[in-house]
């Protein structure tokens, strides 16, 4: 079997500055850390000292440029960074470019500039395709831009992103599955999902306040997230990433540096998730067996063995707790990730069958 290559990502974060719009729930110096824009200096030296930590040599490497809207910024700055990467590219020391903007800052000129600077893939921040949750939360754009830049950025032959949200005021869960069905029929190579977090300074605060907006709690937004993997696997999309990454900014709101006011967040947000999907899984095998049961196997790939087990063992306790029955789980390498082999261990009858033997 070949082995995949593994991929590293090197982010340079462009703050806030380079957008002129105020989504509700973004604050973007928050959750990038800064409010000035990276120095040449900066960018190189943020590079380097990534490069430095991958030991892996035969490992994908690419610069993603995130935080605000890359093709917004003024095109002279933008030249600046993609020049800087691009030489890393032409070293030979990294193999692409990434970056993440708004569909409404994709046409044509921008796209070919991109392409002679080696960029290869662009993440649009979709958040929704409903267009009054969009402008419910002040995003400025509309479905319709998504559209049409998405088919823009693959008629350029650009690796397309698409990055969304769960738990926007107003939407529900209906809403994101058809989110997910609108952005499926645009066929973007991967997806971000991101429960809404309430960062402190924005619209979304206010709101909170006074009661016009309700977080999710964390189950709830693993549920919802949970179902949008399903469609997006269903339908051969890659889920690279679920739940923001945990900064010193954003990390537990009982933290002091925390800039979380309120939401569903949880320090490992995407395990939970994947967790979730296992528990599903090994539930729907266990109902699928004619006898009933009081003790199984699982066999699994051992890099799925955590996220069988989940989190603090909740999967295990969950099905004891509601079927009664105790789950073995045990490695097995030659079984594929993502996939498992249920073994009986014990039926209800041999168990009660045991315990009347013990007591006569
Ligand atoms: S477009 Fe992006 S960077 Fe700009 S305010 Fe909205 S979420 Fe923040």
């Amino acid at each position: 079997m070949r082995k995949l290559k593994k991929q590293y990502i090197i982010p340079v974060f462009i703050p806030h500055l380079g957008c002129p719009n105020d989504c509700s729930f973004c604050n973007q110096k928050s959750i990038s850390g800064t409010i000035k824009m990276p120095t040449k200096e900066e960018v190189i030296k943020i590079i380097d000292e990534n490069i430095k930590n991958i030991r892996d040599e035969d490992a994908d490497k690419e610069i993603a440029f995130y935080g605000g809207s890359f093709t917004g910024i003024e095109i002279e700055k933008q030249k600046e960074y993609l020049e800087i990467a691009n030489k890393y590219i032409e070293s030979k020391k990294i193999n692409g470019i990434r970056l993440s903007t708004r569909p409404d800052y994709i046409n044509k000129e921008i796209l070919k500039m991109l392409k002679k600077y080696n960029v290869k893939t662009i993440e649009l921040g979709v958040q929704s395709t409903n267009d009054y949750i969009l402008k419910r939360c002040d995003r400025g754009h509309t479905f319709e831009d998504v559209k049409r830049a998405s088919k823009l950025i693959k008629r350029y032959r650009f690796n397309l992103g698409h990055q969304i949200m769960v738990g926007l005021p107003e939407s529900t869960k209906l809403d994101e599955i058809k989110t997910a069905k609108d952005l499926i029929k645009l066929k973007p190579k991967m997806v971000r999902i991101y429960p809404v977090l309430v960062i402190k300074g924005t619209k979304l605060e206010k709101e909170l306040q006074i009661g016009e907006y309700k977080p999710l709690t964390v189950s709830q937004a693993v549920e919802r997230c949970k179902e949008l993997l399903y469609l997006f696997h269903k339908n051969k999309i890659q889920v690279i990433r679920v739940g923001l990454q945990n900064t010193q900014e954003i990390t537990d709101p009982k933290n002091k540096e925390s800039q979380v006011v309120a939401g569903p967040y949880h320090p490992a947000f995407g395990q939970l998730v994947d967790d979730s999907i296992w528990y599903d899984s090994i539930v729907d095998k266990i109902k699928k067996i004619n006898v009933k049961v009081k003790e199984v196997k699982i066999k699994v790939n051992f890099a799925d063995m955590n996220n069988v087990i989940g989190h603090k063992r909740e999967n295990l306790n969950r099905i004891k707790e509601i079927y009664d029955v105790d789950v073995l789980v045990e490695a097995d390498n030659n079984i594929k990730e993502g996939k498992s082999e249920l073994i009986v261990i014990q039926t209800y009858d041999e168990y009660t069958e045991k315990i009347r033997e013990k007591i006569t």
